[in-house]
């Protein structure tokens, strides 16, 4: 047999409904703040990523599934939505064809990572953008929304952490300083950590290996170098946060690994589901819309990983599988044709009617009712048939009754309106 691919899961029927869950709820929450729906490609233009995500991250370095396509374009699949729905946002000018260009997404994303608990080679996100508002009151409408989200979800134990890594006119008097600090210490650090204290001095904070953990601990803090604009800016989101009663930590070290954020950047994590432990994640991007040949408009959003909110979910929380409100079972061909019509009549009345297709023994096709859990089974054999009438078994109380097949339906009907009935 030929396995999946390393990294890859098949959500199974008894999961999905937590996944079905997630979805339900987080569009209900995102239509309630006013963002519309948007679904774009898969596959992307390497370029994109390339130039959204940043050619410094490890994301366009080590983890792309980028390939050349039989027209010879490089293709990647995307590792994550935002370049999307930037270029989205520039082809269509969402900026005159909405209101206010507030939009969501969900769907597959790809890297190739190390695949571990919670992390995986394809997963999933579901991921907000606003367009084109400075105003601190949308970043806290945005932190507002993920966290809505997180506890709509019943997901407890969390932390919110968020930062500033200001703009490019205090990021770099930052970045120096962040360099003369660290001074001969840079040889101690990693050789990714040397690497970034060249290209990219701010990465140095998304550094996991232990040993180099003091000497980034020692480090100075964005929030420090600010210049007047960004300071302002933080100062007004934390007060928004404060108004709407949402309990957040400034964290130093939150620079997140992607190139294009400024300023406000956030992070969700919740304690409970082991090393990966970040469920969401999120900033401003105020220069990636221009960056990516769009008109010079701000940007904020983020994206959360659906396998790890279903992680986080709570264990009880029960998501019922879709059960029957009737099974049909029949003894001999006459009564199956008779079966397979109440079948459809039950059916058509909107009913979830099961039927036992390859017309086994009774014993077998109550054994199959009892399996699928429901909680009426309507018996047809040769005297149901020549009365005109069905056999009915409450699964339950495993009491019986006969009734008119004329009345089968309404009856059936009847029950699955009364939900207590239905549960054993
Ligand atoms: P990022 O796009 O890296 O900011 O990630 C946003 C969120 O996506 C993270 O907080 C995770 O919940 C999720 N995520 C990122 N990478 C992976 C992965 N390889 N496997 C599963 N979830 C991921």
């Amino acid at each position: 047999m030929i396995p999946a691919i390393r990294g890859t899961r098949d959500i199974l029927p008894g999961e999905v409904e937590r996944w079905a869950f997630v979805e339900a709820t987080a569009r209900r929450v995102f239509e309630q703040y006013g963002y519309a729906e948007i679904r774009t490609p898969i596959i992307e233009r390497e370029e994109l990523f390339a130039k959204g995500t940043g050619e410094t991250t490890d994301i366009v370095q080590k983890e792309m599934y980028a390939f050349t396509d039989k027209g010879g374009e490089r293709i990647t699949l995307r590792p994550e939505a935002t370049p999307s729905l930037v270029r989205a946002f520039v082809e269509h000018s969402l900026e005159q064809a909405m209101a206010v260009p507030k939009i969501y997404t969900f769907g597959p994303m790809f890297r190739y990572e190390r695949p571990q608990k919670g992390r995986y080679r394809q997963f999933h996100q579901v991921d907000v953008e606003v367009f084109g508002i400075k105003d601190p009151t949308i970043d806290a409408e945005v932190i507002d929304l993920a966290w809505t989200l997180i506890k709509s979800l019943g997901i407890d134990g969390v932390e919110l952490a968020i930062n500033s890594v200001g703009c490019p006119v205090c990021r770099p008097r930052f970045a120096a300083a962040l360099v003369a600090a660290l001074g001969e210490d840079v040889q101690k650090l990693c050789g990714d950590c040397q690497r970034r204290s060249t290209t990219n001095p701010l990465r140095i904070f998304d550094c996991k290996v232990p040993v180099d953990q003091p000497i980034i601990d020692g480090l100075p803090h964005t929030v420090d170098y600010l210049c007047d604009e960004c300071r302002t800016h933080f100062d007004a989101v934390r007060k928004y946060l404060d108004v709407n009663g949402i309990p957040y930590r400034v964290s130093h070290r939150l620079v997140r690994g992607l190139d294009y954020y400024t300023k406000t950047t956030f992070e969700v994590l919740a304690g409970q589901i082991g090393a990966q432990n970040a469920v969401l994640g999120g900033g401003r991007y105020d220069g990636l819309v221009k960056e990516l040949g769009g008109p010079d408009r701000v940007g904020i959003g983020f994206a959360a990983g659906v396998e790890r909110l279903v992680l986080a979910l709570p264990e009880q929380l029960a998501v019922p599988a879709a059960r029957p409100d009737v099974f049909v079972a029949a003894l001999g061909d006459p009564a199956r044709d008779a079966a397979f019509e109440l079948l459809r009549d039950l059916r058509r009345a909107g009913l979830n009617a099961q039927i036992e297709y390859e017309g086994r023994s009774l014993k077998s096709q109550m054994k199959r009712a009892d399996r699928l859990k429901a909680p009426l089974v309507f018996l047809l054999g040769d005297n149901e048939l020549a009365r005109g009438e069905v056999s009915v078994k409450h699964m339950a109380t495993s009491t019986q009754e006969t009734i008119a097949r004329a009345a089968a339906v309404e009856f059936a009907v009847g029950l699955s309106r009364r939900p207590q009935a239905l549960q054993p």
